[in-house]
């Protein structure tokens, strides 16, 4: 519902470009200089749909609730590539009107500006795409990507020198450079608000082999269980990038919790943490939790660290004895990384309505599940898989596959949800 909302805002604001590029074109004079004319037009289409995405990426919670983080960084992925070949579209019709008319391009400083900033643009875009295939650390794409933010206002520089001083597209472009200063503004007190409210780190603790917890005290977090939040450490006077986790913890309990697995560079420093180190929590964002869904019965099947939204989310309906029914499928490689085991233990045997089922898909000697987790090994254990809300979280291609086959058990989509650890 708010996702088709912004999506019909994104549709009206295209229109409303339309309407001024309409508006300030002379097409009395369009047979001459149709190829500037359309070329503004791809211009006006592209910077908005430019602008468009550091609204997308800026977290912005009265817009991502409702949506989610990874859904509007899908959409950016996605008009951002199309904003971009809009700009393109316009460089290559304005040469070719140069050629056309004046047989030279006469590259002003100002053609050179804009030329800079889609030149910037692409590479930007490129890397987001290619980041991992050419090896470069997901930190280095980041602050590359961060350049965005002075291309916007060179692109900006270069359509306000070539558009007439009060037409309607001048005008246009002022709403626009407007509307980037307020969203500017808004980051910068943001993160002066997180930076301003550090959390202390009040505990850290070894749950399995590679596997630790955080636990936060400072100002209280109104979260959804099964939300995650973006957090720095402040560890020795050096402060880390921000990395998404989910809180594990339930909104019930007082602390505030992470629980990383080591991957790479920044969890495998989790153990290091000490108590009295500092964290700055930008909190909370996501759509994963089954307070956002109606039914009672409640399938959650995790992947390995996949666990976390549900015993966040576990941890809630034990706090506050809810009814509902829930199975929870957990597919690990071995027991090494079985986090959170006797908690699970005890409310599976607290909670009439909690069944628990451990898969190991690399464990010969497991007395229980073995094996691949799919739609049979879930069907053998509900029966039916109607007025069920499914919940999935795991490695991408768990997630993938298990989608596929419950559609395919005709579990309608409307009632499968997932959250991928990867933004
Ligand atoms: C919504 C969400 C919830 C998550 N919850 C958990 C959790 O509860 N427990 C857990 O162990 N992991 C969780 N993750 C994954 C966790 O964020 C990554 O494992 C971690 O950031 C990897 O950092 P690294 O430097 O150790 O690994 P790297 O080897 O540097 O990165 C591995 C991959 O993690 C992603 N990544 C790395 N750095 C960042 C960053 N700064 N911001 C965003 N993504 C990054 C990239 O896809 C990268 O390819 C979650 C991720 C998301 C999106």
């Amino acid at each position: 519902m708010k996702a088709r909302l912004v999506l019909t805002a994104v549709l009206f604001l295209l229109l409303l470009t339309l309407i001024f590029w309409v508006w300030g074109t002379d097409f009395g004079t369009f047979g001459v200089d149709y190829l500037r004319q359309i070329g503004l037009l791809f211009a006006a289409f592209g910077l908005v749909l430019i602008f468009l995405q550091y609204v997308f990426v800026s977290r912005i919670k009265f817009i991502e609730a409702g949506i989610g983080l990874d859904r509007m960084l899908r959409w950016h992925r996605i008009m951002g590539r199309v904003g971009l070949a809009g700009l393109t579209v316009h460089a290559v019709l304005i040469v070719l009107y140069r050629f056309t008319v004046f047989g030279e391009l006469f590259p002003t400083t100002f053609i050179w500006i804009g030329l800079i900033a889609l030149f910037g643009f692409m590479v930007t875009a490129s890397l987001a795409s290619l980041y991992k295939t050419i090896g470069i650390a997901y930190e280095i794409w980041r602050n590359i990507h961060l350049l965005n933010y002075v291309l916007f206002p060179l692109a900006l520089v270069h359509v306000f020198y070539h558009t007439v001083s009060g037409s309607a597209l001048f005008y246009f472009w002022i709403l626009l450079a407007v509307l980037y200063a307020a969203l500017i503004i808004y980051r910068l007190l943001r993160i002066n608000n997180i930076k301003s409210n550090p959390y202390d780190i009040v505990e850290v603790r070894q749950e399995a082999k590679d596997i630790w917890s955080l636990d936060f005290s400072g100002k209280k977090v109104d979260f959804k269980p099964g939300q995650f939040m973006f957090i720095q450490l402040l560890r020795n006077g050096h402060l880390s990038s921000s990395h998404p986790f989910t809180i594990s913890n339930s909104p019930t309990r007082d602390r505030l919790s992470i629980t990383p697995k080591k991957l790479g560079d920044f969890t495998s420093t989790i153990k290091d943490t000490k108590v009295g180190d500092k964290a700055f929590i930008d909190a909370p964002y996501g759509v994963f939790s089954f307070l956002n869904y109606k039914h009672e019965e409640l399938v959650f099947i995790a992947g390995g660290i996949g666990i976390t939204p549900f015993i966040s989310m576990l941890r809630y309906i034990y706090d506050q004895q809810l009814s509902k029914q829930v199975t929870l499928f957990w597919t690990n490689r071995d027991e090494s990384n079985l986090c959170f085991r006797e908690e699970l233990e005890q409310m599976e045997e607290e909670m009439e309505n909690l069944k628990v089922i451990l898969v190991m898909s690399d464990h010969p000697e497991w007395p229980g599940e073995k094996g691949r987790l799919g739609g049979d090994m879930i069907m053998s254990y509900l029966g039916s898989l109607d007025r069920k809300d499914f919940f999935i979280c795991g490695p991408q291609a768990l997630t993938a596959s298990l989608k596929i086959e419950l559609k395919e058990l005709e579990v309608p989509p409307s009632r499968i949800h997932s959250e991928l650890f990867q933004l």
